[in-house]
């Protein structure tokens, strides 16, 4: 007997697909892949249904011409959740399920686990073993299941030898073992925790087994981390696993560790540096349930696990938890559904929270759990604000930084300086017909890269070889003008010759591992200056920097984005939180071209939680988010104002029909043309989530069926970050 298969398939067309199956029904389960025919192609869907009928006339309808999986790969919860995504974010389902799966599994690899030769005990030696022998006998002892050779060469080094020798003596025995992460022998002992922490650990452990929601609001370096590993600990205990999402960038490798030295758990890493068979295989591991904890960037949020317990998003202000193309989605909403539906706890932890969360706590609907002391007895680092040298051939650096940085050097401390520009100069110009190195894509200026002998465009990617003199009139000097890292860099290695200064921005990290070997060196603890952008400011702990400085950081109090001051306090409490970490106390000077701005007296003085409130204020005052529902639809194209036709066409549609939902444009973006498309966009704002989505979905068909929308490319943005 055969029957319908609805299938799921990642193209952009908002539906699902019906197919033949010549398999009887009970073979089939929602969750299973197939391989079908699709146009020309075969492409790998997922099963939504299996169904007595289809509207489509039988004839009509391919056949299935493979089942991959013998039984449902995709667990239930999983399903609705990818379902609910797709619902929520406007966004077609198979893409949903794209965006949600492990590359290989996506590609059709088997669901099967790798497997991996594991060493146990068999019987005890007769004669005496070497020494070396001796040690693995012994450790082998505490791992009753055995150990890979790679778990005892990372303790000993080459074993392969000792291992043949004892096998042959029968002493082990080999056989096939579920590859597990590479345990961490020596565990640290338990840091002791202040009663803030203790009150905050229990406050969540009340709460297990149930869905509530936890602001850690925890100054930097108030041992966020501690609580969270503590917390963990119980849920391990208890065989129940727990969701880690942290950051997209560098991040990974510190946070990993001290989770590894913590806890005897599996722990397993899901993001873009690790490998797709690696990937794949933490993905199963937790599925199967045995993986203890899931630390992952955005996309680990859709990991499944068999015995779910807590999950934890750290840095849960961070803007790399929202996805900007494709599916829009934002990790923290998605983990929050999540763990609402599983009823379990959720802890959102940051040092600047967002006000996304902050409202959420000010309407009740969040615990607030606060630390306000630095761990390990260590103080905050004292704040000054300077003002900008405006000299002609500025560098950059004012007197009173470089003295400082004169100052902690000498002591053998380390220095680092933050500016959130890469590359040497955001703008070249001829003095003497005034041409500047414009991109011919966008509406931008190309930025001076030096070492490369380049310009770059930070918004489209293009390069173009550093002209020798001006392309217009011919003139053999060109000036640049504003600071970036190379800038920096090149001014403090002229100053302070003797000094290694490391550059860490996106050009000088590219290379694989360049990063974590920059952090081992600087965690070596001579005198050196950390030139940075914002990938320093993200939660390293560096013990021996006692100076901070921040150069240029004005730029964001003129910007038109309304949520600018909000990155800007976030990012300045973040940086001057990488000051005074360790034993030594801290210094952080922020050079400012506006030091009498009221932002910076709101910060310095009260802090940014005071500055968080009056924000948050300001939003609701203006009816901006976190205030109401928004959505925004996006529209670029090559031929210009076509974005914009396309963008008022939608409007119409949206406006025939009555509802309470705000129509607001269209509007040409800040940045109009970027990457040689015109771009536009329609904003929509609604008192209640329910009719923004009525609205949505009564008229999203009809847009993509639009002439003018396959023209151009247009997106709809849920719950949007950025609004210009
Ligand atoms: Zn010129
Ligand atoms: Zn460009």
């Amino acid at each position: 007997m055969s029957c319908i298969v609805e299938i799921a398939l990642a193209c952009p067309l908002r539906q699902t697909f019906d197919y033949l199956s010549d398999e009887p029904v009970e073979h089939w389960q929602p969750g299973m892949r197939a391989v079908i025919p699709f146009g020309s192609r075969q492409l790998i869907g997922i099963v939504i249904a299996i169904k007595p009928v289809s509207e489509i006339s039988t004839d009509k309808l391919k056949k299935i011409e493979q089942q991959i999986d013998k039984q449902s790969f995709l667990p239930v919860e999983i399903m609705q959740l990818v379902q609910w995504v797709s619902r929520y974010y406007h966004h077609p389902i198979g893409e949903c399920f794209q965006a949600a799966l492990p590359k290989k599994l996506r590609l059709g690899d088997s669901d099967e686990m790798q497997t991996e030769t594991y060493w146990a005990l068999q019987q005890i030696p007769v004669n005496k073993p070497g020494k070396k022998q001796q040690q693995i006998l012994d450790l082998l002892e505490d791992y009753p299941e055995g150990l890979s050779e790679k778990a005892l060469r990372v303790q000993f080094g080459n074993v392969k030898s000792s291992l043949t020798t004892l096998a042959q003596q029968n002493v082990i025995t080999a056989r096939e073992h579920v590859a597990l992460p590479v345990p961490c022998l020596e565990l640290q002992q338990t840091v002791s925790l202040n009663n803030e922490q203790k009150q905050s650990i229990e406050k969540v452990l009340a709460e297990k087994g149930q869905f509530s929601s936890f602001l850690l609001h925890g100054i930097t370096g108030s041992g966020k981390t501690e609580v969270y590993i503590e917390i963990c600990r119980e849920f391990v205990e208890n065989q129940q696993q727990v969701l880690v999402l942290i950051p997209e960038i560098g991040l990974t490798t510190q946070f990993v560790e001290r989770f590894r030295h913590s806890l005897a758990a599996n722990i397993v890493v899901i993001n873009s540096s690790v490998s797709d068979a690696d990937r794949k295989q933490a993905w199963l591991l937790a599925r199967s349930g045995k993986a203890d904890i899931i630390i992952g960037t955005r996309s680990a949020v859709f990991t499944p696990m068999l015995n779910p317990g807590l999950m934890i998003i750290d840095e849960e202000h961070d803007s790399s938890y929202k996805q900007q193309d494709g599916l829009r989605y934002h990790a923290r909403n998605v983990a929050l559904m999540r763990a609402k539906t599983l009823n379990i706890p959720i802890v959102l932890g940051s040092a600047t929270p967002s006000l996304e969360t902050l409202y959420q706590v000010k309407l009740k609907r969040y615990q607030l759990l606060k630390l306000t002391k630095r761990a390990g007895g260590a103080t905050l680092p004292n704040v000054k604000l300077i003002a900008a040298n405006k000299t002609a051939d500025n560098n950059g650096l004012s007197s009173v930084l470089i003295n400082s940085i004169k100052k902690h050097l000498q002591q053998n401390h380390q220095v680092l300086l933050f500016i959130n520009r890469r590359g040497f100069a955001p703008v070249l110009m001829c003095h003497e017909c005034n041409w500047q190195a414009n991109c011919r894509s966008c509406d931008a200026k190309m930025v001076v890269h030096q070492h490369q002998n380049r310009l770059f465009c930070h918004h489209c990617g293009l390069i173009q070889t550093l002209p020798k003199k001006c392309p217009e009139c011919g003139h053999s000097e060109l000036k640049s003008y504003g600071v970036g890292t190379e800038k920096i860099e090149q001014a403090l290695t002229a100053i302070f010759n003797d000094i290694p200064v490391l550059r860490i921005d996106r050009d000088s990290t590219q290379r694989v591992n360049a990063f974590t070997n920059m952090v081992k060196q600087i965690n070596q603890g001579q005198a050196a200056i950390l030139v940075g952008t914002q990938m320093l400011a993200k939660g390293h702990d560096f013990h021996d920097v006692t100076l901070v400085g921040v150069v240029d950081a004005d730029q964001a109090l003129f910007s038109a984005d309304f949520r600018a001051t909000e990155g800007l306090a976030q990012l300045i409490t973040q940086v001057t939180g990488r000051a005074g970490r360790g034993k030594k106390s801290g210094e952080v000077l922020i050079q400012s071209e506006q030091p009498e701005h009221p932002f910076w007296k709101n910060l310095l003085q009260d802090g940014y939680e005071a500055i968080a409130e009056n924000l948050l204020k300001e939003r609701i005052q203006m009816e901006l988010p976190p205030h109401g529902f928004w959505a925004v639809w996006r529209a670029e194209a090559q031929e210009a104002d076509l974005a914009m036709q396309l963008l008022q066409q939608v409007a119409e549609l949206l406006q025939q029909t009555a509802s309470p939902v705000m129509i607001l444009g269209p509007v040409p973006a800040l940045m109009e043309k970027r990457a040689g498309r015109y771009r536009a966009q329609l904003l929509m704002r609604s008192a209640d989530r329910a009719s923004l989505h009525q609205l949505i979905d009564q008229h999203i068909e009809a847009v993509s069926k639009l002439k003018l929308a396959r023209k151009g490319r247009w997106s709809i943005d849920i719950d949007p970050t950025e609004l210009i």
